[in-house]
């Protein structure tokens, strides 16, 4: 796979990510600069396929930051939230299945929170 020829984590890589096209972050706190590069591939794509589906961007809730369980894969940037709960009740399970091909690809586990309270969000991670 051409992504996993890519440095292990984006610390070591001397070219700065920036948000990719069709990709909003929640807030300042939100940090997808030092998230695996894996993740941030992923989210170029996801990004492109958001912005032609819905006309919208797709938001990361969550990315190396915030408060989560304590052996969660965030702490290490293995791990990012998108926001599902923004797209209309029929479009969600769509774009959950085409996230689920996609985490296929590149070899990530996704975890569907959209109805847990409060979370309204898909939770993918770096599998194993
Ligand atoms: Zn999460």
């Amino acid at each position: 796979m051409w992504w996993s020829k890519m440095a292990d984590q984006a610390n070591d890589s001397p070219i700065k990510f920036i948000t990719p096209p069709g990709v909003a972050l929640k807030d300042k706190t939100v940090d997808v600069e030092h998230i695996n590069s894996v993740l941030q591939a992923f989210l170029v794509v996801a990004g492109l396929v958001h912005m032609h589906l819905f006309n919208s961007l797709l938001t990361v809730t969550s990315g190396k930051d915030a408060k989560h369980a304590q052996s969660s894969k965030h702490y290490i940037g293995n791990a990012i939230d998108l926001r599902i709960v923004d797209l209309p009740p029929d479009y969600q399970p769509v774009f959950i299945l085409y996230l689920r091909v996609l985490c296929d690809r590149f070899h990530l586990a996704l975890f569907d929170e959209s109805n847990v309270p409060g979370a309204g969000h898909v939770h993918i991670e770096i599998a194993g």
